[in-house]
């Protein structure tokens, strides 16, 4: 017999809303082995440059999209700070259908001032994220770096607003 009111546990864990379980199909299972990492995909928060776009807002909006936190493993802020949102081998929910195969990881910004799609990383972003990338595709060996846009059918044409093989060319 099916429950049918919320919260309600599914496969040991607690799930919230309808939403939350449609959203969940894939959120938060794990992939089996390094192996099961074939991209790592940069995207942007498509934030304008001159605006924040803090770690609570991401959580905020992410939650409102259904999902059980934030969808992406990292978000890079515009000080190069760097917070961790999912365990490595944790499926994110960042790039479907890609979401089983791949480490998310984002950065904040992408818009200019004026709201238009810019490469608007500052160097402090672009140290740390050439650290991390690096450090992804050695611990994920069977691993290619590509941008969201770079992904087949991938929805948000632009994201993430650069050429991730030019820009991160000096790691790959
Ligand atoms: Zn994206």
């Amino acid at each position: 017999m099916i429950q049918e009111t919320y919260p309600m546990t599914v496969g040991g864990e607690e799930v919230l809303s309808e939403r939350e379980l449609l959203a969940g199909v894939e959120d938060g299972l794990m992939m089996d082995s390094t192996d099961s990492v074939r991209y790592i995909i940069l995207h942007c928060s498509a934030t304008r440059c001159d605006r924040d776009y803090t770690v609570e807002q991401l959580l905020h909006d992410h939650r409102a999209r259904g999902f059980r936190t934030i969808g992406y493993h990292f978000y890079v802020r515009r000080d190069g700070t760097v917070s961790q949102h999912r365990r490595l081998l944790e499926v994110g929910a960042h790039c479907r259908p890609f979401n089983r195969c791949s480490i998310g990881v984002c950065y904040e910004g992408g818009l200019d001032a004026e709201g238009h799609p810019a490469d608007t990383l500052t160097p402090e972003q672009t140290d740390r994220l050439e650290r991390l990338l690096l450090k992804l595709l050695r611990t994920f060996p069977k691993a290619q770096l590509r941008g969201h846009r770079d992904m087949p059918g991938s929805v948000p044409k632009a994201c993430p607003c650069l050429d991730c093989r030019n820009v991160f060319r000096a790691i790959l």
